[in-house]
């Protein structure tokens, strides 16, 4: 660029690598580095080992909810003396900065420092040498607005805000994290990617933190449990802590706890009225005969409580062979039950997810020819369905009772009308994206989105 740079003492600028389209500065020629105005500045390192930094940026002074969460690469640390005389050591950061019709990369400082009325502090080292400061006139370059920051981010009930996110799990690759990490991106939010199993905690009286790769991980605005069932205990604790740092979580701890303990769940579900197969739950019983009649006639179903993706689920067609599974299942030392056979529902069953105390989307599975296990990793297929109001009913409530903010409720259709089968808290997206061709995704995160705002006014007003 040629034409020579001429500046007001105040002037509009973006800094489009850290989100922000617009942003009212100070031109200060007293000043040699620039500075941000930023809240919650927090050190953390990317998923590539570097060091980088999150801070929040609110624009407007106006309009302190509206905030972008910003992260940017540490280039440097610096002692700065301010115009009051005050030093302290600040985070440098370097990043592209578009005034007018000129776009350069700067040095900015970050600082939080409360007096400032300005969120930026424009310095000589930005400016450079080719430029004109006019100090009689404003916004040369040009004038911008806040407006800008409604163009790309999600919440629409509050001011638009970009949200710090986390999320847990130990296989950020599959299907359903990589559709929430993406959608999250895509509507404007911070997202990391934590895996549950490498996380540790600090626990204390003055604070409590989640470390992780040898840091205090920052605080979360909100976290997306996708806990396996092998890590649930563990991963209940992770959770538990996150919430206690103040963020808000998609599935609470508690409620993943009593979703994947599936004795405590059916008892929960029971206790509310909800329709479930007669079921009778053992340790290691003596009395195998009894407690085989107690859910009627043969044929029986039995189930492992640990068992996920059918695995642990076997069907005994006489009052023997379910003798011989329940004898064999003892030795097993393993928590089991027993549960009539809904025969009627045919090798299906229909998976309802729940978002919200919403019905969102349902798939009806099918198991293969010769099998009673509809799951899709026993070769069940699926397609979308259309629920009956007492489906629809009966899965919001079975969410409900459990506490769980996300579900998928699986129904088997029986001639007593729904029952449910088992309420899962970190469902699969992929088999009722692809059937439903419904965003769940997105579903999830609006969500959230929707929660964390109403959570924030809340805080607000205490
Ligand atoms: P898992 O947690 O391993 O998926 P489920 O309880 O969901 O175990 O059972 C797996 C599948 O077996 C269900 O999706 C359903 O198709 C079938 N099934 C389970 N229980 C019954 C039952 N009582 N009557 C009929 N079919 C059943
Ligand atoms: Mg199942």
């Amino acid at each position: 660029m040629s034409a020579r740079l001429e500046l007001g003492w105040e002037e509009w600028l973006s800094l489009p690598e850290l989100g922000l389209p617009a942003i009212k500065a100070k031109v200060d020629t007293g000043a040699k580095t620039s500075a941000l105005h930023a809240d919650n500045i927090e050190r953390f390192i990317n998923t590539d080992g570097e060091n980088w930094v999150r801070f929040i940026i609110r624009p407007s002074p106006d309009r302190p909810r509206l905030k972008r969460v910003c992260e940017a690469p540490i280039s440097d640390e610096r002692e700065v003396t301010s115009s009051n005389g005050q030093t302290e050591t600040r985070i440098v950061i370097v990043t592209d900065m578009i005034i007018g019709a000129f776009r350069r990369k700067i040095q900015v400082t970050l600082t939080n420092r409360e007096t400032m009325s300005y969120r930026m502090l424009l310095g000589r080292s930005a400016i450079g040498n080719d430029a004109a400061v006019i100090p009689t006139r404003s916004f040369v370059q040009g004038e911008l607005s806040y407006a800008l920051y409604s163009a790309k981010v999600g919440i629409k009930t509050t001011e638009p805000q970009n949200l710090s996110l986390a999320i847990l799990t130990r296989e950020p690759k599959n299907y359903s994290s990589s559709r929430l990490i993406e959608v999250a991106r895509d509507r404007g939010h911070n997202i990391d990617v934590i895996n549950t199993s490498r996380c540790y905690l600090s626990v204390g009286k003055e604070h409590s933190e989640v470390h992780y790769d040898g840091r205090a991980l920052p605080t979360y605005d909100a976290v997306i449990p996708r806990i396996g069932a092998s890590m649930t205990e563990y991963g209940m604790a992770v959770l538990r802590q996150f919430h206690s740092t103040g963020a808000w979580c998609l599935n609470e701890a508690e409620a993943i706890g009593r979703s994947r303990d599936k004795l405590l769940a059916h008892q929960l579900l029971a206790r509310a009225g909800i329709g479930m197969p007669d079921t009778a739950f053992a340790h290691s019983p003596k009395d195998t005969r009894d407690l085989v009649s107690l859910v009627g006639e043969p044929p029986v179903v039995l189930k492992l409580l640990s068992s996920t993706q059918g695995r642990g689920v076997v069907l005994a067609e006489t009052k023997k062979a379910a003798e011989s599974l329940v004898d064999a299942f003892r030795g097993l030392d393993a928590n089991f039950l027993v549960q009539g056979f809904v025969k009627e529902a045919a090798g299906a069953d229909v998976r309802c997810l729940v978002i919200g105390g919403k019905a969102v989307a349902a798939m009806k599975r099918q198991a293969q020819a010769g099998e009673f296990r509809s799951n899709l990793h026993r070769g069940g297929t699926a397609k979308a369905v259309k629920l009956t109001p007492s489906e629809r009913r009966t899965a919001v409530r079975a969410a409900k009772v459990l506490g769980l903010e996300v579900a998928g409720v699986d129904i088997l259709q029986s001639a007593k009308g729904p029952m449910v089968l088992e309420v899962n808290s970190s469902p699969g997206l992929e088999g009722i994206e692809t059937s439903t061709k419904i965003d769940v995704a997105r579903q999830m995160i609006e969500h959230l989105e929707k929660k964390v705002a109403r959570l924030s006014i809340r805080k607000r007003h205490r």
